[in-house]
């Protein structure tokens, strides 16, 4: 069994520069008693996402960050996983909206991909892996999923990325549609932030 180190509620760095994610990770965390700051609030830089997997990523930011800002910080490499298409933009969900981050186009490269392999399967999942990091380059990483399925055109405006085009199982609202804090509550970041809690406090 691995021996987690606790994590002490207080400040904690949200690692990432993405607006949509600092929200989701506040949303978290606050409850918990923890005091989260953002990249942007923190002034760190944002390092290269050099990383051939979403744990890999994601322990590169969260040391980044703890290291730059001297406290514990919490990052996220998340994305979206097509089955049809292989698994693909997966690791690269954010960068297939271009350096504007223009996830309207993200979307539609991801819709026409979908038609193009000629396949009717739509399935596709969400991925997040958290990883909190301390200033002495101790670490601890954990992943969550989502599984649903693709949909066209988008519908939607109240979450970020992939949302307005993904339902999960069982559901009839793409996560574009549901009401945020439910979102919250049933995302591939909420089943990794358990699992997170579960361990670390
Ligand atoms: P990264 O982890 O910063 O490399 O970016 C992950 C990208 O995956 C985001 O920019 C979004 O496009 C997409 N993504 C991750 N989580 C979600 C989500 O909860 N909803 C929609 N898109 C997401």
């Amino acid at each position: 069994m691995t021996d987690f180190r606790k994590l002490t509620p207080g400040p904690i760095a949200a690692a990432t520069h993405n607006k949509g994610k600092v929200r989701e990770l506040k949303d978290l965390l606050a409850p918990l008693g923890f005091t989260p700051q953002s990249a942007d609030e923190l002034n760190l830089p944002e390092p290269e996402e050099t990383g051939s997997t979403f744990a890999a990523n994601a322990a590169l930011k969260a040391l980044a960050a703890a290291k730059a800002a001297n406290m514990p910080a919490l990052a996220d490499d998340s994305g979206l996983a097509v089955d049809a298409l292989y698994g693909d933009p997966g690791i690269f969900s954010a960068r297939w909206g271009g350096p504007e981050r223009d996830f309207a186009s993200a979307m539609e490269k991801v819709n026409s991909a979908m038609v193009e392999t000629g396949s009717d399967d739509r399935s596709a999942h969400f991925v997040c892996v958290l990883c909190v990091a301390w200033p002495d380059g101790h670490s601890h990483a954990f992943e969550g999923r989502v599984d649903g399925r693709l949909v066209w055109p988008p519908r939607g405006d109240k979450g970020f990325g992939y949302d307005p085009i993904f339902i999960r199982d069982g559901d009839e609202m793409t996560f574009g549609e549901l009401d945020p804090a439910l979102k919250h509550t049933i995302s591939h970041r909420a089943d990794a932030f358990t699992k997170l809690t579960a361990a670390l406090l």
